[in-house]
């Protein structure tokens, strides 16, 4: 008798949600991950970057050994256009891979929202490598004598954290300003409003000027547009203005109006093709849930157990959205911990953070127990000498011990 043939699953992106997925996979499938990147990147902390308290190496894995030691297929490419119908897919690299079942983990691309100017005179913020080219560029101008304008565009979580590392790092240089600017009414769409005005009294005395409600109309080399008529002059614009889906999904027609990101079930189906799961920052759930590295991590989890499922004729288990607390850091100024509507305030939260980061390393990393020591004890190291000793465990510090601050809600 002819062994039945092993289901073929593809992955498409292998950073949160993919590689969580391929982990998880068993080997009695034949998984292939496509990814173009040969490093799995720790976004969240791409912002310490900026003040030189993390590495691009301390933010990076190798990608093709993770997947290699889950016993599965990694070809570095890019997938270039899904074949939904005959399930097959074709990368920039020219191959052809076929799938009984696939899993699009493909995440976001900066948003340029079309505005003149965006994608030639601004730095995106997205990627470790967008990261190093913004502190590369800080680096040169601290030494200018002239003074030096820095624009953040955006206000959510990305922008924020990238004003606070930019704080850590050059708030005494004095020719340097920073401006940020953000659409929405308050800093920090969607959270407690009372956060807003902990940042904006928190940078008085730091030379930070914030525009919100307003939005931007062009960027030129020397400076942004706004639509109500104001130009700020820049030095140098990074754009955390948000994401948007990547130009396969509305291709491949996995997205479809009136949807702007790929529509899936609670189960994380595609809600037009059913050997496709679509997860993590691609997906619109009916039940909309933040894009968060957590949820793309626990829908990388469960895609993998339901494309097991529907290969097997099985009924599928819906994605419930955990209820995670969200930390925030502000540089060295402060860490918030906002649950909810409650937000606390306490610089040692920065350990937390910190943590979460160290612990999903350790446990992603390719070589597992004693081998995956050295790195782990690297990043340990430079966590204790940047973050943890100025920060944390001065002997000021402890004196004013315990910090906590609920903040007054608004
Ligand atoms: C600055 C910043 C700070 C953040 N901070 C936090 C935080 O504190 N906490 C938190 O929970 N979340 C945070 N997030 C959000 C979090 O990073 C995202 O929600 C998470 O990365 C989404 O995971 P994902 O796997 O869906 O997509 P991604 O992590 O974006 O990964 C997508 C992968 O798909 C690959 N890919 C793309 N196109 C193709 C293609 N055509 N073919 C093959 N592969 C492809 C990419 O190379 C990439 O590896 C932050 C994001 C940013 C930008």
């Amino acid at each position: 008798m002819t062994p039945t043939p092993k289901k073929r699953i593809l992955i498409i992106g292998a950073n949160f949600a993919g590689l969580t997925a391929a982990i998880k996979l068993p080997k009695t499938c034949a998984v292939t991950v496509v990814d173009p990147s040969p490093h799995f990147e720790w976004i969240p902390g791409i912002h310490e970057i900026l003040s030189g308290v993390k590495t691009p190496q301390g933010l990076r894995l190798n990608r093709s050994e993770i997947i290699t030691r889950a016993g599965h297929r990694f070809v570095q490419d890019s997938v270039i256009h899904i074949d939904t119908r005959r399930r097959r897919v074709t990368t920039a690299g020219g191959d052809t891979l076929p799938f009984d079942a696939a899993i699009v983990a493909v995440g976001g691309i900066n948003n340029n929202y079309h505005i003149p100017g965006v994608d030639s005179h601004t730095w995106p913020f997205r990627t470790v490598a967008d990261s190093q080219a913004i502190e590369k560029r800080m680096e040169a101008l601290q030494h200018k004598p002239a003074p030096q304008h820095v624009v953040v565009v955006g206000g959510g979580l990305s922008g924020v954290e990238a004003l606070g590392e930019l704080l850590r790092r050059y708030r005494h240089r004095q020719q340097i300003s920073f401006t940020m600017i953000e659409a929405s009414n308050q800093l920090m769409p969607g959270f407690p409003k009372a956060l807003d005005a902990d940042l904006r009294q928190m940078c008085q005395e730091h030379r930070v000027s914030f525009h919100t409600g307003e939005s931007v109309e062009r960027v030129t080399p020397k400076g942004v547009w706004l639509t109500s008529g104001k130009r700020l002059p820049s030095t140098l614009t990074i754009w955390a203005a948000g994401l948007a889906p990547p130009p396969l999904l509305r291709e491949a027609k996995l997205i479809r109006p009136p949807h702007t990101w790929a529509a899936v079930y609670q189960n994380l189906q595609s809600r037009h093709t059913p050997s496709v799961f679509v997860v993590g920052d691609a997906a619109a759930l009916p039940k909309p849930v933040s894009k968060q590295a957590y949820n793309a991590i626990d829908m990388g989890a469960l895609a993998a157990q339901n494309v097991i499922r529907w290969l097997a004729d099985e009924s599928l288990r819906d994605f419930k959205a955990p209820a995670t607390p969200i930390l925030l850091a502000f540089g060295d100024l402060q860490t918030y911990l906002v649950v909810g509507k409650t937000v606390l305030a306490s610089k040692t939260l920065a350990g937390a953070k910190e943590g979460v980061y160290q612990f999903f390393m350790a446990q992603t990393a390719p070589q597992p127990g004693l081998q995956g020591v050295p790195g782990a004890l690297r990043r340990l190291r430079k966590s204790w000498k940047e973050l943890v000793v100025p920060g944390l465990l001065t002997i000021k510090d402890f004196r004013s011990s315990p910090d906590w601050r609920p903040l007054k809600l608004l």
